[in-house]
């Protein structure tokens, strides 16, 4: 029986909308607002703690229904996304996208200044990155290499 995408019951809902679900509580549906919504054809009517497999580590993880209250309706999220990565790796994402921003920001006044503190930092960066496990381009390792060469040089020119 069709159900209007699960308007009256959340059992009828699409599965796509938890597509990569592994286990999906019923018994925790709470209605949602749809007004608060994307404007969309199949609307969610119902948020369902739903656990979820990380795609990156394979962890298990519960995509709360406080979360999609929080990414439909506060942050009007696409209706169609959900959160792919647990807890843990999505923070370690986080961190390496900072990181990188960091690098790209800095790296041109870092090799140029003077600045043992910069260097340093921006060393600490590229570790990080590796550490990671981050694939990075030869010129990032080259340029850490750069960065200990200099490092070493302002030591040496240190007095004491
Ligand atoms: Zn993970």
């Amino acid at each position: 029986m069709f159900d209007d995408w699960g308007k009256g019951d959340p059992r009828r809902m699409p599965t796509w909308h938890f597509h990569g679900g592994v286990h999906l509580d019923y018994a925790s549906a709470v209605r949602a607002d749809i007004t608060k919504q994307e404007d969309a054809i199949c609307p969610r009517y119902w948020y369902i703690n739903a656990t979820m497999a990380c795609i990156k580590c394979g962890k298990e993880f519960c995509f709360t229904t406080t979360e999609q209250k929080l990414w439909y309706e506060d942050l009007q999220f696409s209706l169609s996304s959900f959160p792919k990565h647990c807890l843990g790796c999505r923070k370690a994402l986080r961190n390496l996208k900072k990181l990188r921003k960091e690098y790209d920001r800095d790296i041109a006044d870092g090799l140029r200044g003077q600045s043992i503190e910069a260097k340093e930092r921006l060393a600490a960066v590229i570790d990080g990155l590796c550490e990671a496990g981050e694939h990075l381009p030869e010129r990032i390792h080259g340029n850490r290499r750069l960065l200990a060469r200099q490092i070493a040089r302002i030591r040496s020119q240190v007095p004491g």
